[in-house]
């Protein structure tokens, strides 16, 4: 049949769940408005969590998992969208409640659907991804909480990360002096050609924290949570801010509120997932006009759909660096 396509679902078990390789026809996917031909798709933190079942990201049953996708529309019931036209999807719960970009063709809202930036080809749409888009909205953030480069450097945690790398890239851009945080010193070089000017071991700020630190940087970006995070909120000086997006090291946040009472400290909370869409837009042209792209390159490697189940066992362990695109 001329619709069969080849996609990458997740099953439920009687010992917990198996990833297969199935070939579906888009009678087989969900209801939507649009229906999108996927080019491309990625491996994020999250996808790693939904393809090993380490956290309950999955809720329905089998699903092709994916958080992102970019592709071309195919039809359309949706008034924004028509045949032709390129479109990027991040969050909404695709590839948790509603099949996602792990497959050939993908139908979903028209509602969750951004145009793709002129200026990026849709690999480079996906190289950045959702880690990339949620690195560009924590930046956006400190920006609108009124941090400036004179004001002192910006902390980059999870540096090596998808987040972090798509940070670094950014800030240095935009003329922040960077710090990185990382748990892989053999990265320094990499992360030095992102824009880091410094480079500090992970484990400065993995541990018990104290309430104050001395005053280190005046802004970060933290894509790990816990007790690192308590000691970048502890170490930001007078009136900086601290976007935290992520949770690599944990969900708690053991702090207290001696950095925000003493030293009106700012905690941003970042959501990529369900970001309305006039803040998505903003964060997508802004990534086309201020992400050097070499450097994008620079932080990404491709990958075939056969090759995310592993990818999604190495980035939970931290061993990816930057952003695994995923050709379908
Ligand atoms: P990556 O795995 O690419 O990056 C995470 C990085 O964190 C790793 O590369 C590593 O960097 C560091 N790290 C890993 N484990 C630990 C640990 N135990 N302690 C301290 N640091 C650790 O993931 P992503 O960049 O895709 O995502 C990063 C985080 O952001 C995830 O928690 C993800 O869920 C979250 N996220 C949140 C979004 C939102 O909407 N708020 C959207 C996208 C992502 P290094 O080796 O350099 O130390």
């Amino acid at each position: 049949m001329a619709d069969t396509f080849r996609a990458l679902m997740v099953e439920k078990t009687d010992d917990g769940q198996q990833t297969v390789f199935k070939d579906i026809t888009s009678n087989d996917l969900m209801d939507g408005d649009v229906l999108v031909s996927v080019s491309h798709s990625t491996v994020n933190y999250k996808d790693g969590l939904a393809l090993t079942g380490k956290a309950p990201v999955v809720r329905v049953w089998p699903i092709i998992p994916g958080i992102d996708f970019v592709g071309t529309v195919e039809s359309s019931d949706h008034s924004g969208f028509k045949a032709g036209d390129e479109v990027i999807l991040n969050g909404f719960g695709v590839g948790e409640t509603h099949f996602g970009g792990y497959a050939s063709k993908a139908r979903v809202k028209g509602d969750w659907l951004v145009k793709k930036p002129a200026g990026l080809t849709p690999a480079q749409t996906m190289a950045i991804g959702t880690a990339g888009y949620t690195a560009m909205l924590s930046v956006i953030a400190l920006e609108k909480a009124g941090v400036k480069p004179d004001q002192g450097p910006i902390i980059v945690t999870g540096a090596s990360g998808g987040v972090g790398s798509v940070s670094i890239a950014l800030l240095a851009k935009l003329g922040f002096e960077v710090i990185a945080s990382t748990g892989r010193p053999e990265e320094a070089d990499y992360l030095k050609g992102l824009g880091a000017g410094d480079i500090i071991e992970r484990s400065e700020l993995s541990g018990d924290p104290r309430p104050l630190g001395k005053e280190r940087w005046a802004g970060a970006v933290d894509s790990v949570g816990s007790k690192t995070l308590a000691n970048v909120i502890a170490s930001t000086k007078y009136g900086g801010a601290v976007a935290a997006c992520g949770l690599a090291q944990g969900m708690d946040l053991p702090t207290s509120v001696a950095p925000f009472i003493l030293r009106g400290v700012s905690l941003l909370g970042i959501d990529s997932v369900m970001a309305p869409l006039s803040r998505r837009q903003e964060a997508w042209d802004r990534l086309a006009a201020d992400l050097d792209l070499a450097k994008l390159e620079a932080m990404t490697k491709t990958i075939s759909l056969d090759d995310v189940p592993a990818a999604a066992t190495d980035i939970l362990a931290g061993k990816v660096r930057g952003r695994l695109v995923v050709e379908i």
